[in-house]
């Protein structure tokens, strides 16, 4: 294979190789912006979900949970917008037939233009100018396909949170303000090329949706930004690589009043991967049009009615393990050797530790299995005895496993073992019968 060399694409090659992301269906060819996620890729995205999740809503006593179906009342998007202008401008060459972006980086002078050439196949003036392309995936609902049977594949989860609003005020007996927080899949036909996991056809959002008195908007606003940049610090990004934008009045969406993305520099660039929005009570309130159904909040102090303002956070759990993922990758020079390393922070780390026998001889496999058997109950732990030790670090690191638990010949004699630090290479010797405590204080943060 010949060498990877720019980071994306070693990236890629080694979330493959490692087993965190997969391309989807791969062995019939793929298909395009969509991806699975192996056994350590699952384990990383679950990781920060559950971050997320805890942060939001097993922490504050003003958040419920919620987890709507994905399949909704077509009505619904109706309301929302999303069938009149959920849309893209898109171009399609009338030679090759493929589908670009009209903002496509690739494309180099106007669609339309007799001038302008395909970038696949290179034709000059065989590119329409841009038509709007709606982005939701539909099927049909039941064993007819009609107009009528048509139902969507929901582009965000939002919506499930908004038609929910009043079961969940009601059952939890949460006054406002207070929150809806989900975690769930989207899908958006985006027609783009690429960047791994970055923009995929199927994805996780993890979406909260905080209600508040209309004039409290702007003060909760500001609110969760700063919640919000707290908790991806929490994850060890560095902050330097983060930064705020704020949309100009030509890329707030229609709903919204105010909105900032947080941004990453990813080695393509700086990119959004989050963002907070104040969408007011243009969804309440569409609803509320839509439906005929009343979703005014009753302030029982004062009998003031209003629908209230919605305050968005919104992040994709795929485009997060990616900052992640990105954030952690390093080369490291270890004695005139290349080691790649992906520096998760312990808690997010797919592995927690990894168990070797030094060599598969004199006590030392059982004593590490017996080990391992102890661990994999409190952690998720592996345990490898196969290749020189050195390459079995080397995995570990590319794997990002904070710790390497080596069962050596003094191991058999004395029953302590050594604990390798991914980041600083040190090793302790640590008391076998002390491991789960010893690692338990270092995974904590
Ligand atoms: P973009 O401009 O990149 O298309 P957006 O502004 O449409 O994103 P939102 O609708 O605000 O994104 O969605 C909130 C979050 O959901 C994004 O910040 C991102 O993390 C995630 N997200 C949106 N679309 C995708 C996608 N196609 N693939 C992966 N994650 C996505």
């Amino acid at each position: 294979m010949p060498p990877a060399d720019n980071v994306m694409e070693k990236l890629g090659s080694l979330a493959k190789r490692r087993g965190f992301v997969f391309q989807s269906s791969e062995i019939y060819g793929g298909l395009g912006s969509v991806w699975d996620y192996g056994p350590l890729g699952v384990e990383l995205k679950k990781n920060i979900k559950e971050r997320w999740w805890r942060s939001m809503v097993h922490e504050r006593e003003d958040i419920e949970g919620l987890d709507a179906a994905i399949l909704m009342h077509p009505k619904v998007w109706e309301a929302s917008g999303h069938v009149a202008g959920f849309t893209d401008p898109l171009v399609d060459c009338k030679q090759c037939k493929n589908r670009f972006r009209a903002d496509d980086p690739r494309l180099k002078g106007p669609p339309g233009d007799p001038n302008t050439k395909c970038p696949v196949c290179g034709n000059k003036g065989t590119l329409t100018a841009p038509r709007m392309f709606n982005l939701m995936f539909k099927t049909f609902m039941g064993p007819v396909e009609e107009q009528a049977a048509v139902i969507y594949l929901r582009p965000e989860t939002a919506q499930g949170i908004y038609v929910n609003y009043l079961n969940v005020l009601q059952s939890s007996r949460q006054k406002i303000p207070f929150g809806i927080a989900q975690i769930g899949k989207a899908f958006r036909n985006e027609i783009t090329p690429g960047n791994f996991i970055f923009r995929t056809r199927e994805f996780e959002q993890m979406e909260m949706q905080f209600f508040v008195k209309p004039g409290s908007d702007g003060e909760w606003f500001e609110f969760w930004r700063a919640e919000r940049l707290k908790w991806l610090q929490g994850l060890g990004i560095r902050a330097e690589r983060l930064r705020w934008h704020q949309h100009g009045k030509d890329e707030l969406a229609h709903y919204a009043k105010d909105a900032y993305d947080i941004e990453y520099e990813f080695p393509f660039g700086w990119q959004e991967f989050e963002g907070i929005h104040n969408r007011t009570d243009f969804d309440l309130s569409r609803h509320q049009e839509h439906s005929g159904k009343k979703l005014e909040y009753v302030d029982t102090a004062t009998n003031e009615r209003f629908v209230p303002y919605v305050i968005e956070t919104s992040a994709g759990a795929d485009r997060t393990a990616l900052v992640v993922m990105c954030d952690a990758y390093h080369e490291d020079d270890v004695e005139g050797e290349k080691r790649v390393v992906l520096r998760f922070r312990p808690s997010l780390a797919p592995l927690k530790a990894a168990v070797f026998p030094l060599v598969n001889k004199d006590g030392m496999p059982e004593l590490a299995r017996k080990l391992y058997d102890a661990l994999r109950g409190q952690f998720n732990v592996f345990y490898d005895d196969g290749g020189s030790i050195g390459r079995r670090y080397r995995r570990q690191d590319e794997a990002g496993t904070p710790f390497g638990i080596t069962v050596d010949g003094q191991s058999t004699q004395d029953g302590t073992v050594t604990v390798r630090d991914r980041d600083t290479l040190k090793q302790d010797r640590v008391d076998s019968g002390r491991l789960v405590d010893y690692l338990r204080d270092k995974l904590a943060g």
